[in-house]
């Protein structure tokens, strides 16, 4: 069995806390690795190399030819170790195999649009009321903590850790305790890329201990946080004692708006896919569902076939659509949802049930729930459940649709179909959200920004939007 300890200044090193833990693969229950656990003492030893590597190592100094180099041959070796990569991934988090092969890819993708970047990003003069020149420089923050949540493991670390070593700086990644295993590897490969020791290190460790240390540490300049929104606020909070940037992925309750002029044969299995992807436990998915009227109770009837043939099965299998959830406490929860659900008077269509086979019931699976006749202001409808379960209700208008997409706290992404582009532009401006889709249940992209609006989030990822949170603009002015 693996035992991984802290990934700090480019060495395997103990634990201050002494303290390791199983990592289990949740669709079996059994112990995968055991990995260190970090505390506040552990964070600071990281964050001490980070600092050193800014300030006295050679990263921030490397001209950009030179960066972008290291940051392709790390996407090389990504890609190299995609298999190992995608099946560590698929064993932590229980997701299915192909995802997790896609996943793997696009972090590889991720970090060579970033380094690809890296040339073309650069300062202005400015033609300024005076005689002289202003010029602007993008330069460096410092030390970035940078923490991550267990979904999308090994692609979240990367959205993070690619651009902000594309700008130079140096980092400190605080893996979610469930998933681990990804974010430690590429830690290790990026040593084997000739990046410097200290620019990545990697501090696994609970919330509230490893990632609130980090939140806290003074030498620390920026946060990149991607997680809850309950744990995004105290996050918010922390950095403010010493000013931090901060950016925060959040949490997400997305509509799926369905009108009666769409292609209904792509927009069933669109509805069906944007929720069931990674057993529903993803911040895009779309959990509400409005269709219009007249087309409802086909759409339904439809979507309840479709449900019931998604085929649960071994992650590793390449035939498994859907896979187990994270842990046994987290269907628990998601449970919750769909007791508190059928108790509010929702009409539970099909699913919600652990599944009788003896093999699935070793792991933490559930079968996919369609839920009908959603009222907006039931719990399961304004809610984050993060798990296999879609709440579907019909609307009457466009006007009403809008209104009811917007009743969120959260606006993170979203869908329309429809083959009338003119409302589909106008529904896509109406509705409050920081990405949404037309006709397809897919709307991230490595070069598009992505974030949230309301309670989803503060600043983007991705794109070259993402490249502003990881520098700051200096402006010099020469007296000509
Ligand atoms: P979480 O908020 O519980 O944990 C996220 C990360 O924060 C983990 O690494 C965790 O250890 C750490 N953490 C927990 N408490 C902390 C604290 N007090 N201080 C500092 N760090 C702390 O979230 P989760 O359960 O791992 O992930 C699910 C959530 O993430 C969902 O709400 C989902 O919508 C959200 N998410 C958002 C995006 C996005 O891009 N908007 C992407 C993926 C997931």
């Amino acid at each position: 069995m693996e035992h991984k300890k802290l990934f700090i200044a480019g060495k395997d090193v103990p634990p201050k806390s002494e303290i390791f833990s199983d990592i289990l693969n949740p669709a079996t229950g059994e112990t995968l690795a055991q990995v260190a656990e970090g505390n506040a003492d552990d964070v600071d030893e990281a964050v001490k190399a980070a600092h050193a590597a800014f300030y006295d190592g050679p990263w921030r100094a490397l001209n950009s030819g030179d960066r972008t180099r290291a940051l392709l041959r790390l996407a090389g070796l990504i890609r190299d170790n995609a298999e190992d990569l995608a099946r560590l991934e698929c064993q932590n988090v229980g997701k299915p195999i192909r995802e997790a092969r896609d996943e793997v890819a696009l972090a590889a993708n991720c970090f060579e649009y970033y380094a690809g970047a890296i040339n073309k990003i650069g300062g202005d003069t400015i033609p300024v009321a005076a005689a002289g020149v202003s010029l602007t420089f993008r330069e460096p923050i410092g030390v970035c903590g940078l923490i991550v949540p267990w979904n999308f493991p090994i692609v979240i670390t990367s959205w993070k850790v690619a651009p902000a070593l594309a700008m130079a700086n140096t980092v400190v990644v605080k893996p979610a305790e469930q998933t681990p295993l990804t974010a430690w590897r590429l830690a290790e490969l990026a040593v084997e890329a000739g990046i410097p020791p200290g620019v990545l290190n990697v501090v696994p460790g609970r919330g509230e201990e490893a990632g609130e240390a980090l939140v806290r540490h003074p030498l620390v300049r920026k946060i990149s946080f991607t997680g809850s929104t309950a744990v995004g606020r105290r996050v918010m909070k922390l950095a403010a004692d010493d000013i931090k940037r901060v950016t925060l992925e959040l949490g997400g309750k997305s509509a799926n708006i369905v009108f009666a002029d769409a292609d209904l044969d792509e927009a069933v299995p669109g509805a069906v896919w944007s929720v069931l992807g990674n057993a529903g436990q993803d911040c895009c998915a779309r959990s509400r569902l409005l269709i219009e009227k007249s087309v409802y109770s086909d759409f339904l009837y439809r979507l309840a076939d479709q449900f019931r043939a998604v085929r649960l099965g071994d992650p590793l299998d390449d035939n498994t659509e859907m896979g187990s959830l994270i842990s046994t406490g987290h269907r628990s929860r998601v449970q919750g949802y769909i007791d508190a659900g059928k108790k509010a008077g929702a009409a539970l269509v099909c699913g919600g049930r652990i599944p009788a086979d003896n093999q699935l019931k070793r792991g933490a699976y559930l079968t996919p729930a369609l839920f009908a006749d959603v009222d907006p202001q039931m719990k399961i409808m304004q809610e984050e459940i993060f798990g296999p379960v879609l709440c579907a209700m019909p609307f009457d208008s466009e006007e009403e649709a809008i209104r009811i997409a917007n009743a969120s706290t959260y606006g993170l992404s979203g869908a329309i179909w429809t083959r009338d582009i003119g409302r589909a532009l106008r529904v896509a401006r109406a509705v409050e959200t920081g990405v949404i889709s037309i006709n397809t249940g897919h709307s991230v992209h490595l070069e598009a920004p992505f974030g949230g609006v309301k309670q989803s989030g503060v600043g983007r990822e991705l794109g070259l939007a993402v490249l502003e949170n990881y520098c700051e603009l200096k402006s010099v002015f020469v007296k000509v």
